[in-house]
């Protein structure tokens, strides 16, 4: 992916954790085998980790804390990744999960996973100075949906509850939202067939992941708008995408990214739905050197809010635990996508 002209500002999120000629500990290494037959071949996902919208926002962050000082405020975490959020605290940014939480006067950030309305107005009731880092495409969907709103349909999102970002998009619509995340959902909706409904969804899930949903909801209703499926997001598409080709050659599969991503977690079920072993990690310490016997080609891949500097740990801790790692590239899409950053802090 072609990275933002500020691209530098993340590079503490790249370079690696560890000098190389850390020695691994003992206790991990695997067990006693010839060198030629520890050879474990590692295959990147392409494409991997941190998607455009990820990027603006860490450097709405970096940008502000460059240009204003610290501290900058934000609500909730900018993305999630604890890796992120902490080299982000160590530079002069403070996590927050309300605004009652920010002093008066203090420059606050809403994260990339966009807030509701009711956040908006309650940082503009304090005169509070915002800059908005939700993700452009995040964004999109809140406007398809006031759209849809504005049109007399009843709007039903297609989403896991407790979601940040469901929770702005269902704040933004101006009316009452129905979640729905199965099929089952669908059929206890309390609308008539007949009804004007629209349809919108959570970001991190594909078109694959809302199929069936969609198709539910295309049979259960007459009169039913959505979104184009061009309109889903390219970066949660993609991550999938090669994690489904991964899974044709890899018997292992690592993702790396925190337990509390959306999208990470299910690059995780897509490796288990494809029968192989599947983990999330956050980093190289939490690989357990048990889930490599007899393994011989792992399949690594990060989430969209995890940097490569994680994926690079987890190499270098497996060439601690086998001694010897041939690693490669798959072969995969080449993204160029690229958000600007909000127009006070371009150059
Ligand atoms: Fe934006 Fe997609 Fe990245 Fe979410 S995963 S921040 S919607 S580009």
């Amino acid at each position: 992916m072609a990275m933002s002209k500020h691209a530098d500002s993340t590079e503490s999120l790249r370079a690696p954790r560890r000098s190389s000629g850390s020695p691994p500990s003992e206790a991990r290494r695997w067990p006693p085998v010839a060198e030629s037959e520890a050879t474990i071949r590692i295959v990147l996902a392409q494409p991997r980790g941190f998607c455009a919208g990820v990027v603006r926002a860490v450097d709405i962050v970096e940008r502000a804390l460059e240009k204003h000082g610290k501290p900058v405020y934000v609500r909730h975490e900018i993305v999630h990744n604890q890796h992120v959020v902490d080299a982000l605290k160590k530079k002069g940014a403070r996590f927050v999960e309300e605004v009652s939480e920010i002093p008066d006067g203090a420059l606050t950030v809403f994260s990339a996973h966009g807030v509701s309305q009711s956040v908006v107005r309650e940082a503009e009731s304090r005169a509070l100075p915002v800059i908005d880092a939700t993700c452009p495409l995040v964004s999109k969907v809140h406007s398809q949906a006031k759209h849809y709103v504005a049109q007399g349909r009843a709007l039903i999102l297609i989403g896991h509850r407790g979601h940040p970002e469901v929770e702005g998009t269902m704040g933004q619509a101006g009316a009452e939202v129905r979640l729905v995340s199965s099929k089952e959902d669908v059929d206890r909706l309390d609308l008539a067939r007949d009804a004007p409904v629209a349809y919108v969804t959570q970001t991190t899930l594909s078109v694959d992941d809302t199929r069936e949903v969609i198709a539910a909801l295309k049979g259960r209703f007459d009169d039913i708008a959505g979104p184009h499926t061009s309109d889903i997001c390219y970066a949660t598409q993609n991550r999938q995408s090669a994690v489904r080709e991964l899974c044709k050659i890899a018997d292992l599969i690592l993702v790396v990214g925190s337990k509390n991503s959306s999208n990470s977690n299910r690059l995780r079920e897509i490796g288990v739905e494809a029968g192989i072993p599947s983990y999330l990690i956050a980093d190289g310490s939490e690989l357990d050197p048990a889930w490599l016997m007899d393994k011989k080609t792992i399949g690594l891949t990060a989430g969209a809010s995890a940097p490569e500097v994680l994926v690079l740990d987890v190499i270098e801790t497996l060439r601690g635990i086998v001694g010897d790692v041939n690693v490669s590239r798959m072969n995969g899409i080449e993204e160029h996508v690229e958000f600007r950053l909000p127009p006070e802090l371009r150059d």
